[in-house]
């Protein structure tokens, strides 16, 4: 039976991407050995990196003023060292969720933090209103919440450098990058298997730092050494290039989105007219990659049977977190469009039967 991957993370990669992936297991660009036993400073890999990163300009649209770069540690570590890099006294957080709030923890380890927006209130179903003072060195956001299902779908207009955990919504849409100083994330939503994160970042605000940072922890020596500090994770690396040739491919940012806004509007509408599920965030935020519904009050006890026969069907990893409960359909860039079609029929199917 096809399976359908529905998870949030690590989730789905296109099926090119795995195939070619694979082959570069056994046979790396022509060098009789596995991608996963060469020097990462082999002319084959660096070659892979710098087709990464152009690819990543290209597709974003990333001006002059800023880099890609690869590391290890994950959208966790960018927490602490974003702010460790940019925060001078006082930034700006809004609190949108889990992510958010881990951000904001790790940032009140640097400087003082101030919580511009909170939708704690209603169990973060919708993104809150906010207003950023002007004498803060950065105003730091989540555009996806993964958890929660809701999405800052623009790049706020502000007068201060945006920070962004972009982990669940990278290349989803075109981004304006000249308003941001930071954007980061782990690979591993929608772009590679798990193991590298990737940061944007402007060049001029980094050489402003003058903390004595840790090495590791500075943007500048990933930045001076192309990702090539210490070892970078290759393969992750090598799967995401596979990523990027494909958003190419498909006609970029643009053309990605949408695919997303059909692939969302499919869902939602099926939970909008279901008479058994409900959607839990508040419309006009709803998440295009992380959509998520429960079960109606009076339905709610048939929460598992649903799980069951939505498994049966071929529907992984459609569980709700723990902090939401129900059920979350991830709809990230590869998910193909009729994986929602058939989770809609599941749906329906189900509600009929009942
Ligand atoms: C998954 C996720 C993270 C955590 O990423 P790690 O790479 O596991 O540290 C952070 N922020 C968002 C928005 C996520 O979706």
């Amino acid at each position: 039976m096809k399976k359908h991957n529905f998870y949030a993370g690590p989730s789905i990669l296109n099926e090119d991407v795995i195939k070619e992936s694979i082959k570069a297991v056994e046979n790396f660009a022509g060098t009789g050995l596995s991608i996963l036993e060469v020097s990462h400073r082999s002319k084959e890999f660096v070659a892979v990196v710098d087709e990464a990163v152009a690819l990543f300009k290209e597709l974003l649209d990333i001006p002059e003023t800023h880099e890609v770069i690869f590391m290890g540690g994950g959208a966790s570590l960018q927490f602490y060292m974003g702010a460790l890099n940019f925060l001078k006294t006082k930034a700006a957080y809004l609190d949108t969720g889990t992510w958010a709030n881990k951000a904001i923890k790790e940032a009140k380890r640097v400087g003082e933090v101030i919580v511009v927006g909170s939708s704690k209130d209603d169990t973060y179903t919708y993104i809150p209103e906010y207003i950023v003072p002007e004498d803060v060195d950065y105003f730091h956001y989540t555009s996806n919440n993964t958890i929660y299902g809701t999405e800052i779908h623009h790049d706020p207009d502000v007068k201060v450098p945006l920070i962004c955990d972009m982990s669940s919504d990278i290349f989803s849409r075109p981004v304006d990058v000249s308003k941001y100083d930071l954007i980061y994330g782990g690979a591993q939503k929608n772009l590679a298997p798990a193991g590298v994160t990737f940061a944007i970042v402007r060049k001029d605000a980094v050489e402003k730092v003058d903390r004595d940072l840790p090495t590791m922890l500075n943007y500048q020596t990933h930045i001076s050494k192309g990702s090539m500090f210490n070892t970078p994770p290759v393969f992750p690396i090598y799967a995401a290039l596979m990523t990027l040739r494909w958003y190419k491919e498909l006609g970029g940012v643009e053309a990605i989105r949408k695919v997303n806004e059909e692939k969302a509007n499919i869902l939602y509408d099926a939970i909008d007219s279901s008479k058994i599920f409900r959607g839990t965030a508040r419309k006009q935020d709803r998440s295009l990659m992380n959509i998520c519904f429960v079960m109606k009050d009076e339905y709610k006890e048939k929460e598992a049977d649903f799980l069951a026969y939505a498994t049966e069907r071929g529907m992984i990893g459609i569980k709700g977190h723990r902090s939401v409960g129900g059920f979350r359909a991830s709809t990230y860039n590869a998910l193909p469009t009729d994986s929602v079609r058939a989770l809609v029929e599941t749906m329906q199917k189900f509600e009929k039967n009942l």
